[in-house]
């Protein structure tokens, strides 16, 4: 009988990129630095965008799901419309939060939790609901704030910036048909991942 030969454990860059959407275009990184350059949020973060990168490639796993990095990205996409070599940035930030959470390797809770917050209110109501989500993440993780966050709470409603209760859009029976097909194909992604 043939010996099966043994698989080689998939490297970590080979792991962000399988649970990215697309051609994340990782590998492509020249290391040049603009993305942190232009990144708001560079001046918070364990780690620039550029030197996550490097640390993907260094299988550097731990390190970097163990990092704030991801969680203050937010999402602007500024680094990814500069990249010179169209690197999906932003893109990227999010599959390592999900590898985060998964892996449970992020032990401040309150940057995950907040974004299943935030997830939670746009599946069941096609939109976000920031009264909501600031009550619970300051009730939850910074209770001592909250006195200030309801000032500037006041301030927004005064000027119509935000809303009491949450609204749904017309269509959630159709979005969560979609949200559920989502899901489904990236089940079947991460099955065929993993085979
Ligand atoms: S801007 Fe693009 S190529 Fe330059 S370091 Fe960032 S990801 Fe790499
Ligand atoms: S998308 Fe994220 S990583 Fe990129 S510039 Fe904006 S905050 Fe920084």
């Amino acid at each position: 009988m043939t010996p099966i030969a043994p698989t080689k454990p998939r490297s970590f860059l080979e792991q962000v990129e399988a649970g990215t959407p697309g051609d994340s275009r990782l590998s492509m990184c020249i290391q040049c630095g603009t993305c942190g350059g232009s990144c708001p949020s560079a001046e918070d973060m364990d780690y620039s965008p550029r030197q996550i990168f490097a640390m993907i490639r260094a299988d550097m796993k731990d390190r970097v799901l163990r990092s704030n990095s991801p969680w203050y990205c937010v999402s602007c996409y500024y680094c990814t419309i500069r990249c010179p070599q169209e690197v999906h940035i932003t893109d990227i930030m999010y599959t390592l939060k999900h590898m985060a959470i998964e892996a449970d390797l992020y032990r401040d809770s309150a940057a995950p939790d907040l974004s299943n917050t935030f997830v939670s209110y746009v599946e069941n109501n096609g939109r976000s609901f920031e009264f909501g989500l600031a009550t619970r993440h300051y009730l939850k993780h910074q209770p001592l704030n909250l006195v200030g966050a309801a000032a500037m709470g006041l301030e927004m409603f005064s000027k119509g910036r935000m809303d009491w209760r949450p609204e749904k859009i017309k269509q959630t029976k159709q979005l969560r048909a979609i949200l559920k097909r989502a899901k489904a194909i990236e089940a079947s992604q991460k099955m065929e991942a993993v085979a």
